[in-house]
């Protein structure tokens, strides 16, 4: 106990002190914006104190538990006194909380703890002060803040170092535990918190993502996932720079990227790189020959979080499933789910270059290319190519030759049922000033478009997310 008293008052000295250090560099003629870097990194240092001398989890969450009521005062005051000043967000608040909610939860695992405080201590950090100076790729995050691939590259560096660290000299982590791919993995983790740009609430977000990997992950997975993180940034930043995904498509390969290459082995790898190199480079390649029809489709060349989502979320899923049951099922369910995102994308993409007009799946009559539901034989053969396309690499890297014509099967009738929803219920509207039909509620003209069929909420994403359902449920079963 006298112990517990004596850390205590080492705590609040110590934070005491970074304080006064942060207030007389800014007299010093320091930018603010600096000296608060100063105390908000020595502040968070002090989590290697905190794990060190308390020995009641208890007690050590309360000098931060105290920074997170004093910080909300200071906020309110400052709100109080000008509403000139910029609205400040709450991150001071929220970095205090995450401390507290790391310290008591990761108690049993202090590495978690420090790994988790170090991301948003070092991690952070850095991103602002690169972020600022050497932006030269800005995106703007989901929470609509303005950041750059310069500062977000800076956090993941920064991170990286900082937990690796963090993982070589605190005791705690299991022996059998990759400590480069866990903090890569930690790494990437946290950035893409960050990246979310939540209007401060990712001093929440980012402490307790990378926290929760160091805490959560198993060691027969951390070689694996750290990896596919990785790869999966890469693929993503490279693809950003070339076009073929949004910002927030690069936050969707990594959310599929991460769990299909490191669960789901060689197969699952080839086969989410063949399905992903080989629709890229057909919206590519098609661009320009089938601008106006293409423009009809919600999705174009571009994709998003939504898009990459819709195509690869169940297989991302799957992968999933199949690391936590070890049911070998689960990996056909990923390659259907695959398959049936493919046939579908090189439907889509080669389809409408058919020279006959196409018919609609449902009544057979002819409609107007660009027309959703719409099939051709055109289509029909580019979706049955897709889906061998993925099958075929999937073989190659081992996975069993006889259930090529199962897998081919199930991108095809996922692909169909792509078409099917999109005949029936998907949200079609109509553009009366063009008199088009448009999958889009803005028209590409400007105006908005009227509902024509199907229900609004189920828009394209819910029927690519309802068809590669459907590929995997046919190949789970074959
Ligand atoms: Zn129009």
């Amino acid at each position: 106990m006298s112990q517990d008293i004596q850390a205590l008052l080492w705590s609040y000295g110590y934070v005491g002190a970074c304080v006064a250090a942060g207030e007389s560099s800014l007299r010093l003629g320091l930018s603010r914006e600096l000296a608060r870097k100063i105390i908000h990194v020595s502040v968070g240092f002090w989590i290697f104190g905190t794990l060190w001398l308390f020995q009641n989890p208890a007690l050590a969450v309360v000098p931060s538990l105290t920074a997170a009521v004093a910080n909300w005062i200071i906020h309110r005051k400052r709100l109080l006194k000008s509403v000139e000043t910029e609205p400040d967000n709450l991150g001071t608040v929220w970095f205090a909380l995450a401390f507290s909610a790391l310290v008591w939860l990761a108690w049993d695992k202090p590495v978690a703890a420090a790994g988790g405080v170090m991301a948003m201590t070092v991690g952070d950090a850095l991103a602002a002060l690169v972020g600022t100076r050497l932006g030269r790729h800005p995106y703007e995050t989901l929470g609509g803040e303005r950041k750059s691939l310069e500062g977000s590259l800076a956090m993941l560096a920064g991170t990286f170092v900082a937990v690796l660290a963090t993982l070589t000299w605190l005791p705690g982590l299991a022996p059998d535990m990759p400590k480069v791919p866990l903090a890569a993995l930690c790494a990437v983790v946290a950035t893409c918190a960050e990246a979310l740009g939540t209007r401060g609430r990712d001093n929440l977000f980012v402490p307790l993502a990378a926290g929760a990997v160091l805490y959560l992950v198993p060691p027969s997975h951390a070689a694996g996932l750290g990896l596919g993180a990785v790869i999966a940034v890469f693929i993503g930043v490279v693809s950003w720079l070339r076009g073929s995904l949004s910002p927030s498509g690069v936050l969707g390969a990594i959310l599929i990227g991460t769990p299909v290459l490191g669960l789901a082995g060689a197969v699952g790898a080839s086969a989410l790189l063949a399905f992903f190199i080989s629709s890229s480079a057909l919206s590519k390649a098609f661009r320009a020959r089938k601008a106006g029809v293409e423009e009809e489709y919600a999705k174009t060349g571009t994709r998003d979080l939504g898009q990459a989502l819709a195509n690869g979320g169940v297989a991302a899923l799957a992968a999933v499933l199949l690391a936590v049951t070890g049911d070998e099922r689960y990996a056909l369910a990923m390659l259907g789910a695959l398959v049936a995102a493919n046939a579908d994308t090189w439907a889509t993409e080669l389809g409408v270059l058919s020279r006959s007009p196409p018919r609609l799946v449902t009544t057979l009559r002819q409609v107007p290319a660009g027309t959703s539901g719409a099939v051709s034989g055109a289509g029909l053969m580019a979706s049955t190519a897709g889906a061998a396309f993925v099958a075929v690499v999937a073989a190659l890297a081992g996975a069993r030759w006889t259930l090529l014509p199962w897998l081919v099967l199930a991108g095809v009738v996922g692909s169909l049922f792509d078409s099917f929803l999109g005949a029936t219920v998907q949200d079609v509207r109509w553009c009366d000033a063009c008199g088009r039909e448009t999958e889009r509620r803005v028209h590409r003209c400007g105006r908005a478009a009227r509902p024509l069929r199907g229900f609004s909420w189920l828009g394209n994403d819910t029927v690519n997310v309802l068809a590669t359902a459907a590929g995997a449920l046919l190949a789970f079963w074959a």
